[in-house]
């Protein structure tokens, strides 16, 4: 396996390939394939990009045919064709079914392109500069979305510079289970000494990827609604990571029965790990005057084609819904044994009790350390899982599987899983 030129010219800031050490050539489904012919299950497809896994037939035909055809692949914001399906899909398999009406910005193909144009409409429309976000989230690493992002080795990465512009309450549980956070800030709110300006918008992951797999209760979401309906703020939630039947229903927050005023999608919302994002606004929101802001890659054509194939695909009927309930339930079993297990030996940290939490097929393992989670990780990858950490310290093993993982693949690698505990720690 030749790595010399990778460890050599690719900057330090290098991530994944740390933890996971060799060079992979093809992947199917959830297996990834490498050049020493190994096969590895993938349990962290892309961060939540590969929902449908890795080169879904279905989607890789709809590209395949678009660029033999000779399909336009780049036109800035031009009208294509690919565009008009998309918009139409989007529309008639997303929205309609759940009575929903939105505008759609195409800003830069990333999660933080579209989380920057979000809080920049959030101000455009209302004309007041503040965004509340909450502890532990996660919403990109370019300023203005850096601003909204709790962990502090982000935060750390801009020379100094501070962001401006956004402050952070407890998310749901932040301060224990028996204190409902959202009294503070409605406190704040209703406070002229609390110290909070008025905000323009509030961004919220109904659960919180990067930040630990904490999950927000679906009561607590509907009075953030309710707190934001009362004090005219947006509600933005930012379904990057989330979103696109990651909790089992496309939009995460149908689970609350709440309609955000701004919405951002993202990673797999191509459905083939290919570059797009979207914003999605009220539209008596949209606000922007024509080329406001603007960018080179705004909507990328081949995305539009595999996303709107992804829509058809996977979002005409419930089977994917209620097969990610299903799948996310064997998980769920399996984490609790596994942390039943830490438990009973006393492996987790001191004075932490491991535990499993999560919606979906968004599933965590909390085993109260990054340290335990890195020795479990480690050892799984040599067994054959590809599987990472999240949380503010590591503490935190993530199950972000591919929603389309056959049974035998999903039964396999929490078999690796277990074993690697088992293995990293006796
Ligand atoms: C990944 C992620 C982002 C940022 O997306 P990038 O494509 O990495 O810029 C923003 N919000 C959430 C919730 C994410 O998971």
């Amino acid at each position: 396996m030749q790595t010399k030129i990778l460890e050599r010219m690719e900057s330090d800031v290098r991530t994944y390939s740390r933890s996971f050490p060799t060079v992979f050539t093809k992947a199917q489904g959830a297996r990834l394939h490498t050049e020493d012919g190994k096969s590895y299950i993938d349990f962290l497809a892309g961060a939540g990009t590969l929902n449908y896994g890795h080169n879904n037939p279905k989607i890789k035909q709809a590209l395949v045919d678009y660029i033999s055809s000779d399909g336009i692949v780049h036109g800035l914001d031009m009208w294509s064709e690919a565009k008009r399906d998309y918009l139409e899909t989007l529309e008639e398999v997303i929205f309609k079914p759940r009575n929903l009406n939105y505008k759609v910005h195409l800003p830069g193909p990333t999660g933080t392109n579209a989380v920057e144009a979000a809080i920049r409409l959030a101000r455009v429309a209302t004309g007041r500069h503040h965004i509340v976000s909450f502890t532990n989230g996660f919403h990109g690493v370019t300023m203005g979305s850096l601003a909204t992002t709790g962990n502090r080795k982000f935060r750390e990465a801009t020379g100094g510079i501070p962001t401006q512009g956004a402050s952070f309450v407890p998310f749901d549980g932040y301060m224990g289970d028996h204190v409902d956070t959202l009294d503070y800030f409605e406190k704040l709110l209703g406070d002229n000494s609390g110290g909070l300006d008025r905000p323009a918008g509030v961004i919220i992951e109904t659960v919180q990827g990067e930040g630990g797999i904490n999950v927000a209760g679906l009561d607590w979401l509907k009075r953030l609604e309710q707190i934001c309906r009362d004090h005219e703020i947006l509600l933005i939630v930012d379904d990057i990571q989330a979103g696109c039947g990651r909790t089992g229903k496309f939009f995460s927050f149908e689970h609350a029965g709440i309609t955000p005023d701004i919405i951002t999608n993202s990673k797999s919302l191509s459905g083939y790990g290919l570059p797009f994002a979207h914003v999605l606004m009220r539209p008596e929101l949209d606000k922007w005057k024509p080329g406001q802001y603007n960018g080179t890659f705004r909507g990328f054509a081949l995305a539009f084609t595999t996303a709107a194939a992804a829509m058809r695909e996977f979002w005409s009927n419930d089977v994917l819904e209620r097969d990610v309930q299903r799948k996310g339930r064997i998980v769920e079993d399996r984490f609790q044994k596994i942390a039943a297990w830490l438990n009973e030996k006393g492996l987790s940290e001191k004075g932490h009790s491991a535990s499993e939490r999560g919606r979906g097929l968004m599933r965590g393992l909390d085993v109260g350390s990054g340290d335990v989670a890195d020795k479990i990780t480690a050892q799984a990858f040599k067994n054959g899982l590809i599987i990472e950490t999240c949380g503010s310290d590591g503490q935190v093993i993530k199950c972000l599987c591919p929603l389309t993982i056959s049974d035998e693949d999903l039964v396999e690698g929490l078999d690796i899983l277990e074993a690697s505990a088992k293995e990293a720690l006796s």
